[in-house]
């Protein structure tokens, strides 16, 4: 059998290459950081990890990681419910709660498995989904695990979300869900409006702020916060992958009734590993930085304007960003993976993407700021990309 198989595969992994869609993984042999060494042995400026508050290799948290494998051994070698929680994990769901300003939390092994496993739970087919059509990848699976009826709306437009709450109207409970920060763009989802549209249709509102805490808003509390939102959201989800540390895990926040069925029900939790003490310990001691200062935050924000107004002022066509995210608009596929291999050469890392990652002619050069990049990182970024951008025409001069 797997003879036939494999032609078949062989087949699709040479149409992926044909397309020019085979992803390659290079590989760091340095912590993640602002700068990383490659296996080659070549040091470059790091601008395309989610290391938005440059934690990934924070002495703290190290610390706090290397403590609880003392304490607490390395492995769980249980799910939650069966004896896979430790007095750390509870602690962890309290600090998370607190962030955002919400009853309880749920924790998961990734954001991945939060989005996978809330809706199912929570929704019948009496329901309906109300998605925003950028959501990520997660949240489409976890709406298609569930029974309730989908309804889709073009990216943050809220004239359409409100035509699909007043078609939907026959529903039972009715879930707006969204991301708060879209990864492609880096805009942020207009939640004042969303949650006014809830009110007034009577809606539960989700939010995945996967891109969005940590980073958006004044102290880095999430879209909820940026909007003054903050209780006035059901449903939280987020990662510990991305600002917040960067190792691994996810969470679900909010109404203290929603996360007590989720321990009951959600697949995710019930069927899969704890999460190991050592990341739960770093949690732990990141949150409580977090409440210590949000210096990171505004580090972050400075380093963000910096670059989109140097880059602007240079002639540069950059999306409207209100998060960490730069979108660099080349709006041609070769240009892009063209640009970002001159960068590399030029000791900047970051990644051109294309369609179908994001619609056809739109390719661009994503950047992502982190509290970590220094204004000399800064500088040799920016004079890299009007190099660069001179040499394939895409600026003056
Ligand atoms: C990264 C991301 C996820 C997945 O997070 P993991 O913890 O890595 O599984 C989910 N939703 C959004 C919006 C993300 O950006």
């Amino acid at each position: 059998m797997f003879d036939r198989m494999k032609a078949n595969l062989q087949a699709e992994l040479q149409q992926i290459k044909t397309a020019g869609l085979f992803k390659e993984e290079r590989i760091l042999v340095s912590p993640q950081s602002a700068e990383i060494t490659l296996k080659n042995g070549k040091k470059v400026l790091n601008f395309c990890a989610n290391n938005y508050l440059g934690l990934s290799d924070h002495p703290r948290l190290i610390a706090a990681a290397h403590k609880a494998l003392e304490t607490h051994g390395y492995g769980m070698s249980s799910v939650r419910f069966i004896c896979g929680t430790t007095d750390l994990h509870k602690i962890l769901e309290q600090k998370i709660s607190e962030y955002f300003g919400t009853d309880d939390t749920i924790l998961y092994a990734s954001a991945f498995d939060a989005n996978g496993g809330v809706f199912e739970p929570l929704l019948s087919p009496k329901d309906a989904i109300i998605s925003d059509s950028l959501n990520h990848a997660s949240i489409i699976d976890g709406v298609r695990l569930c029974k309730a009826e989908l309804y889709r709306y073009a990216n943050a437009n809220m004239e359409q979300l409100e035509e699909r709450l007043i078609m939907s109207q026959e529903a039972n409970y009715r879930m707006i869900v969204t991301d708060g920060v879209f990864s492609m763009d880096g805009n942020v989802a207009p939640m004042d409006e969303i949650v006014r549209l809830a009110d007034k249709y009577d809606a539960l509102v989700m939010v995945d702020e996967c891109h969005s805490a940590g980073v958006v808003g004044p102290t880095g509390r999430g879209v909820t916060e940026l909007f003054d939102l903050r209780g006035r959201v059901e449903i939280i989800t987020g990662t510990l992958g991305k600002a917040f540390g960067g190792a691994i895990g996810g969470f679900t926040t909010g109404k203290k009734e929603i996360i007590e069925l989720l321990r009951q029900r959600s697949r995710p939790y019930l069927f899969s590993n704890s999460l190991p003490p050592a990341v739960v310990s770093a949690g732990i001691e990141m949150f409580d930085m977090m409440s210590e200062t949000h210096e990171l935050q505004d580090r972050l924000h400075h380093n963000t304007k910096q670059f989109v107004s140097q880059m602007q002022s240079v002639g540069f066509d950059l999306k409207p960003t209100k998060s960490a995210i730069c979108a660099v608009m080349l709006y041609d596929a070769v240009l892009a993976k063209n640009f970002a291999d001159m960068l590399l050469e030029e000791g900047i890392y970051v990644v051109g993407f294309s369609f179908p990652v994001v619609p056809r002619g739109e390719a661009r050069i994503r950047v992502q700021l982190s509290a970590a990049h220094t204004d000399a990182h800064l500088e040799k970024a920016i004079t890299a990309f009007i190099s660069v951008g001179k040499k394939l025409g895409v600026i003056g001069g």
